[in-house]
């Protein structure tokens, strides 16, 4: 097993009621604490990078380091690209090695984002063993190179979904559906539960033909977590609170043993922080165990 794309792990999910955590890196230290965290939970895992952190770290170091880990694991491990925006970057990733691809045209107009989601599904149907994600509606906040104003968030139609869905050839599709990127303002953010349980009906009622993506999980609450499982979320992004535990914990670490100069360690901190942060999301998840 170990080396898989999204679509595998996240339609067992789909049947079996529960997500996978998606969580993005920005280091390979960082990478490593989440593969670890993985492994001890016994849950399939995706690995996201963003494109910044992608080119910054290059593409082909993650890779590598990816098979690396994954190869050794006992778990199925995917690795993903989050948001890109350009087609042609998305093909060359899945030429590298990256699993899943996520090609982000949902601030296109509905033709033009079809056209560039079937052409990364094509390609990458066509060359490599990697599913692509595609995302319908735009979700607020910042991620990456994608910034969405609240006034410019747009929902989800569901009629669009299907015929969305059915034209592209997408493996798995991210709904727009009230969830943020980032920090949520208030405690009980916007979401639209009924809108999601009915794409998940419309694409998914028969056979899970095309499990479905939450983004913005950092800052929801459990509750709202069990009720997107149970509305189809099959796979959970959660980036903005790894990025927080990755500078708190170095923060931390220094401000304590200031003059130590011991880069092992402060790496040692993250990595334990990011294991403990991603362990709990598994647990919400309910993918522990399901390796
Ligand atoms: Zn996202």
């Amino acid at each position: 097993m170990s080396i898989v794309n999204a679509l595998e792990i996240t339609r067992e999910a789909a049947k079996g009621g529960y997500a996978v955590g998606a969580f993005n890196i920005t280091s390979i230290n960082q990478m490593e604490g989440v593969v670890e965290a993985a492994i001890e939970k016994k849950a399939p895992l995706i690995i996201q990078a963003s494109v910044t952190p992608s080119q910054f770290l290059k593409p082909e170091v993650i890779v590598a380091v990816y098979r690396t880990l994954a190869n050794q694991a006992p778990i199925p491990i995917c690795l993903h690209l989050d948001h890109c925006t350009e087609v042609d970057y998305c093909k060359h990733l899945a030429d590298v090695g990256y699993t899943n691809l996520m090609i982000d045209a949902s601030k296109q107009v509905f033709e033009e984002n079809i056209r560039q989601t079937k052409e990364v599904v094509d390609y990458c149907h066509a060359h490599s063993d990697a599913s692509v994600e595609g995302e319908l509606g735009t979700v607020s906040g910042v991620e990456d190179q994608v910034k969405v104003s609240e006034d410019e968030a747009a929902l989800c139609n569901p009629e669009q979904a299907v015929k969305f869905v059915e034209r592209t050839g997408v493996d798995i599709f991210a709904p727009a559906i009230g969830t943020a990127h980032g920090v949520y303002k208030t405690k009980n953010p916007k979401v639209d539960f009924e809108r999601m349980a009915q794409i998940n009906q419309m694409l998914n009622a028969d056979r899970i033909n095309t499990p479905l993506v939450v983004h913005g999980g950092t800052g929801l609450s459990e509750e709202y977590v069990k009720r997107l499982l149970e509305a189809g979320g099959a796979k959970f992004n959660v980036s903005t609170e790894l990025k927080y535990t990755l500078i708190d914990a170095t923060f931390n670490y220094i401000s304590a043993k200031r003059e130590e100069y011991n880069p092992g360690k402060v790496d040692i901190a993250v990595r334990d922080a990011i294991r403990s942060v991603v362990g709990r999301w598994i647990d919400m998840l309910g993918c522990a165990g399901k390796a």
